[in-house]
């Protein structure tokens, strides 16, 4: 079981962001650290003693609350839930927000890993993005958490962005190698509706860089990276060796986690597949509902056990150790081969997918078009 805690709040909004995450709502922080609570109260009911894996705090920006309500978040958690010593215990923090006093509080709350967002090393860049630090704050916030004891670090940056060139690209990977951090996540950029960088993209005042360029930069990710002793653990993520954040990979092989806060899913398995329960992801609106204790207002969708079997296919290739045999005929009684046995040895012969010590993996090529793979995997059992 992993547990996840969403802080919605944002000094400032991203140009490109559409997560759950709002400025200006700073008023609401108290009230929203005891809905928190009320919320982990309910959903500690059936899971008081089942040890906890993996915590993980995001967001938003979960380095804007106030020490003094970290503090009696994470002692609340801990009452509540049983979170071994030791566990991964991660909290996202952003440059630029971080201060000692948080810091002192997230350790003492048991927090052991930073997950900060670097995104690009270029002022031009952080400008178009939006985002409210530079260069600068990044490699303070690193030396600060350095200084307090968190040994365990990750930057996020980002690829594929407007006015981006391969060149700018390295220098971003570079800078980001400089800080000697455990774990890098490289995303590509995902323009998304109603955004105001989406805006500026359709309007044509920003200009994406080509095909060609963002794949020479996911080329050069893996080559660098690769040389600087990171490995390659999913098609984004890359960690320093036993650094690799286990909270994601219990992500991606359906371990059930419990979802805390505004716009968080909490995934429980059941016999006939798996629940999904999403709390509503306005502050207000999530306030109210713990209030109220009205937790029937969770949106909840049940997986049936064909969207339980694709979810774990489409999760476990995300991982560059791919799917277990025995792991998926033990979750789901019923073989990969039976299941689906045909399309991915199709796929082999393609040079898409590789087979081996039990295991089905994408190759370099086949991460490229993993969607195209799913989708014939998906009309193959239907
Ligand atoms: S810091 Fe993160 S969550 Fe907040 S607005 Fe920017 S991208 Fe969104």
């Amino acid at each position: 079981m992993e547990l996840y805690i969403h802080i919605p709040y944002c000094r400032q909004k991203c140009r490109y962001c559409d997560f759950a995450s709002y400025a200006g709502q700073d008023g609401t922080m108290a009230a929203y650290v005891d809905a928190l609570l009320r919320e982990a109260d309910a959903m500690a009911v059936n899971t008081k003693d089942i040890p906890i894996k993996t915590v993980f705090i995001g967001g938003g920006t979960p380095s804007t609350l106030p020490a003094e309500l970290l503090q009696k978040l994470l002692s609340g958690l801990h009452e509540r839930f049983h979170i071994p010593a030791g566990s991964e215990f991660t909290s996202e923090a952003n440059p630029g927000t971080l201060t000692p006093e948080w810091l002192d509080a997230a350790i003492s709350g048991g927090v052991n890993r930073l997950s900060m967002g670097m995104q690009a090393s270029q002022p031009e860049l952080l400008r178009t993005l939006g985002r409210i630090h530079t260069q600068a704050d990044v490699e303070t916030s690193v030396q600060l958490a350095r200084k307090h004891g968190i040994g365990n670090i990750s930057v996020d940056l980002m690829f594929g962005l407007p006015g981006q060139t391969p060149d700018m690209w390295r220098e971003s990977l570079d800078a980001a190698l400089s800080l000697g951090v455990e774990h890098m996540s490289c995303y590509g950029l995902i323009p998304e509706d109603g955004t105001p960088l989406k805006l500026d993209l359709d309007a044509g005042r920003l200009t994406l860089p080509d095909e060609a360029d963002e794949r020479r930069m996911y080329d050069d990710t893996l080559r660098i990276l690769s040389a600087h002793g990171f490995q390659q653990y999913e098609i984004s993520n890359f960690a320093k060796p036993g650094r690799e954040c286990q909270h994601n990979i219990g992500y991606w092989t359906r371990e059930p986690y419990i979802g805390l806060g505004a716009s968080a899913a909490s995934f429980l398995q059941t016999k006939s597949g798996g629940l999904r329960l999403t709390n509503p992801a306005g502050i207000r609106e999530y306030i109210a509902m713990a209030d109220e204790q009205a937790w029937r207002r969770r949106e909840r969708v049940s997986l049936l056990p064909e969207d339980a079997r694709f979810e774990s296919l489409m999760l476990g290739l995300r991982m560059t150790r791919g799917v277990s045999e025995a792991d998926f005929a033990a979750m789901h009684g019923l073989t990969l081969d039976a299941y689906c046995g045909g399309i991915l040895r199709q796929q082999e012969q393609h040079g898409l997918l590789l087979h081996q010590n039990g295991r089905w993996a994408l190759t370099r090529r086949g991460m490229d078009v993993q969607n195209a793979i799913l989708v014939e995997i998906m009309e193959a059992t239907e």
